[in-house]
Order: C-alpha cells, then structure tokens, then sequence
C-alpha cells in the first residue's frame, strides 16, 4: 500500500528541496520510489493491452517528485542503474499482481542506454525468466533513441540482443524527437514503435504532423513493427491514430500514470474503447499493391534475364496466399470482419490471385511467349483490382458504420 501522502500530491519544488544524488540514494535505501502504471488501449480490439510504468519518488513530505526531477541527475552520474536494479523486482511483483487479474496484459518499463552497458539488469531480467517468476512475452523494455545513439554501440547492441533473445520486447522511445530515427530503427532489434507525444499532440493542428504520424506507421508496418501512439489526450486523435493503422494508444484521454491498487480497478472495469481497426483495412490495400508490384517486377525482369540465375522464389515474395502480408492480415486481426460481404468474398479472390502468381513464376522459370504472360497478367490485374474493389466497400462499409468518428467533425471542410 502506498502512504496515504502520495495521494495528497504536492509538487517538488527543486528550489526548496533541491535533489541531489545522496538524497536520491538515500530515499533508495528507503523504499520511496514506486511506480505508477498508465494503461495502453489496443486499437485492434478497444481493450486495456498493457500498461507503461513511470517511476515516481514518494518523499516522506508527502511530495510526489516527478521523473523529470531525479532521471536526468541519476543518467548523469550513472546512478540510474542502482535504480533500475532496485526497482525491477518491485516491477516483477507488480506484473504478477495484473497478470493474476489478467494474464494478458504486458508492462513496459523504461531503461536508459546506460543500463545496458553492462549485463548486470539483462542477468536480473534472465533470472527472473529462468525462475518462471515472468513470461518474458508480459514483459517490453522502452528506450529512447537518443540514449541509444549515445550509447557505448557494441556493448548496448550485444545487451540488448540478448534481451530480445530472451523474448522481450524492445520498444523505440519517443519517436520522431531525434534525428536519425529510421536509421537506428533499422539498426536496432526493436519490434515496437512509440511515437512521440509532441507529434501526436500537433497532429490536429499540423497536417505535416499528421502525415509524418501516418508515413511512420506505414514504415512501420512494412518492417513488420507495431506502433504505440503517446500523448493521446483527444477523441479526434485517438480516431485518427485508428483510422491510420495505428496498434496501441496511450494518454491522459484513456487515463493518467496511476498507482498499482488504481490501475487494478481499471483493469477490473474492463472499459472498451472503439477498436475497429479500420485503418488496417487501407494497409491490407497498399500491401497487396506492393505485393503486386514485386510480383510483376521480378517477372519481368526474369523475362529481360535480370533474374534468370536466381531463383524468383528465393526473392522473399509470399506465394502462398497466407503468409503474404494481407494473407497475415485476412487470418489474423481482420477476422474481425468476419459476415461482412466484402470480406468475405475476399478471400476466394485472394487465393485466385496467388494461384495465378504461380503460374506466372513457373511461366518465368520455363520460358515464355509474350502473348502467354500478357494474358496471365491480364487475369492477375483483374482479380487483384477486384480484391481491391472489394477491400474499400469495406473500409467504406466499416466507416459508415463508424460515422459518429470525432475526426469527421475535426476535419470537417469549412
Ligand atoms: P516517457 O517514457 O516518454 O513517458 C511518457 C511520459 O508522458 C510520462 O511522463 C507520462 O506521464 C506522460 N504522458 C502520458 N500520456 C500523456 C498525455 O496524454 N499528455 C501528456 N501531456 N503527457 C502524457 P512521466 O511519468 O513524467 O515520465 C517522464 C519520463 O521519465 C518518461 O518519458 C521516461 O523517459 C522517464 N522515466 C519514467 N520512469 C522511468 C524509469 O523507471 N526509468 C527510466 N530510466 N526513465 C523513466
Ligand atoms: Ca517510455
Ligand atoms: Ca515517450
């Protein structure tokens, strides 16, 4: 139980009560640091997915001092580990508590670069693995690009690939505030995208934000990455975010950083927001066109001889209609369509599509006439255009269904 003080929130005044690395090691000693949990909603299924825990220190004056106050002294000084290493088992104990009341739920925590630059939290991490006391699934790791760049690169890389080995999840931090962030996407084995809260709040007022949110869940997606959404404050945003194709939203509008008995509550409530992954249905769309696209490209250049020493199925296209991207799409998340018409028409065409991808590759392999492939790939434009016909009737459909969406009266054209 926390101290009834914490309730009674006072801010720190760093002035009054100025913060230094003994009063941090000292309120260490003492157990005054907590973490409070902010949930994360899933916008595939409108559900609680997780939640984010936020290091708070609960003073003894009954002053909740923000991270903000202590992290950056602490990463200085590189004091920030003998914190980490302190406050994961508290981390442990926590997730068993929420994965005792559901045991789906996942807790991200924060770590800066520094504490991978030795393996001494990897090995706390492991252990706690080894023991069974955590499913490493439950469990993701956020840091920040920056902290990232600024790292130590090899001894952070190894670390951290060892966590991922592990089967945690690591998450990009506040994506979109630092310089490089495709690069280090590329570099690093992160599997999920946190976009940065400044942009998400300025994507009501700046349709560049608003496009750069867009273009990096796209990119996103392509490289196979989830993305979380931070900073969601506003109904409008938060039907953007779902619209675009976006996995998870996190912000004050679903609710605040809150102490572990509160976010117990919260999960009891089993609040569900909307969740009708619309914006998935437009991916579905751009990656049958780039399926298609690489499809026609490497057929054609097996027919001028680019390709013809490599085999066309060592070309890392999906021929089999489940496992391309709309295929992981169709059977996965988009099931939730299911006895909507157009979905489920889809599916014939789909696998007709790539019954004739087939005989395409095999006309590529053994030689071919002109007019042989052009009536091939006739067929192949025509079920495929068909399949995208059918695809915007149900984006259509599933926005009609969603009219009351805040983003229709944002955006409204005056
Ligand atoms: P972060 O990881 O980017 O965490 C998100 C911050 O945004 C949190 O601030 C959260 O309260 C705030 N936030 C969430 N939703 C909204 C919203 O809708 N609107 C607004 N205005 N703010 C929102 P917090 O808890 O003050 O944490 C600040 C930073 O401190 C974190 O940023 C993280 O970088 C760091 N931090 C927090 N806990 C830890 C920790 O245990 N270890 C380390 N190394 N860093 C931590
Ligand atoms: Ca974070
Ligand atoms: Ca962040």
């Amino acid at each position: 139980m926390l101290p009834e003080a914490i309730n009674n929130v006072k801010k720190s005044r760093m002035g009054e009560n100025k913060i230094t690395l003994s009063g941090i090691a000292m309120g260490l000693s003492r157990n005054e640091f907590v973490f409070y949990y902010q949930p994360k909603i899933s916008l595939i299924s409108g559900k609680m997915c997780g939640a984010e825990a936020l290091i708070r220190w609960a003073r003894p004056d009954g002053s909740l001092v923000p991270p903000k106050d202590f992290i950056p002294l602490a990463e200085s000084t590189g004091f920030i580990t003998e914190i980490s290493r302190a406050m994961f088992p508290k981390l442990v104990a926590d997730l068993l508590i929420v994965n005792d009341i559901d045991e789906t739920l996942s807790i991200s925590f924060n770590l800066s670069a520094q504490d991978l630059n030795s393996p001494e939290i990897l090995n706390l991490i492991r252990l706690a693995i080894d023991n069974q006391k955590i499913n490493p699934q439950r469990i993701q790791v956020e840091l920040t690009e920056a902290s990232i760049i600024n790292s130590k690169d090899t001894i952070v890389r190894k670390n951290l690939e060892e966590l991922a080995g592990l089967g945690v999840t690591l998450a990009m931090d506040d994506y979109g505030t630092g310089y490089s962030s495709i690069d280090s996407l590329s570099q690093w084995p992160f599997s999920i995208l946190k976009i940065d809260q400044g942009l998400i709040q300025r994507i009501a007022t700046s349709e560049k934000c608003a496009t750069i949110v867009q273009a990096s869940i796209r990119m996103a997606h392509q490289l196979g990455i989830s993305t979380v959404a931070e900073g969601v404050e506003t109904q409008g945003n938060y039907d953007f975010l779902l619209l675009s194709g976006c996995t998870e939203a996190q912000g004050f509008l679903m609710g605040e950083p809150m102490p572990l008995s509160e976010l117990l509550i919260y999960i009891k409530k089993d609040k569900r927001w909307s969740g009708l992954p619309i914006g998935l249905i437009h991916m579905a769309q751009l990656d049958h066109i780039q399926w298609r696209k690489k499809l026609i490209y490497l057929i054609t250049c097996a027919g001028f001889g680019d390709v013809r020493d490599v085999s066309i199925r060592d070309m890392g296209l999906e021929l089999d209609h489940h496992s391309c991207r709309l295929g992981k799409w169709y059977y996965g998340a988009g099931q939730e369509f299911k006895g909507h018409p157009s979905f489920d028409r889809l599916e014939e065409s789909h696998r007709v599509v790539h019954e004739i991808s087939g005989e395409l590759l095999l006309l590529a392999e053994n030689g071919f006439s002109r007019e042989e492939m052009t009536t091939t790939l006739r067929r192949l434009i025509k079920q495929s255009s068909l399949m995208l016909e059918m695809l915007q009737e149900l984006e259509n459909e599933a926005l009609l269904g969603y009219s009351d969406l805040q983003i229709f009266s944002q955006w409204e054209v005056k």
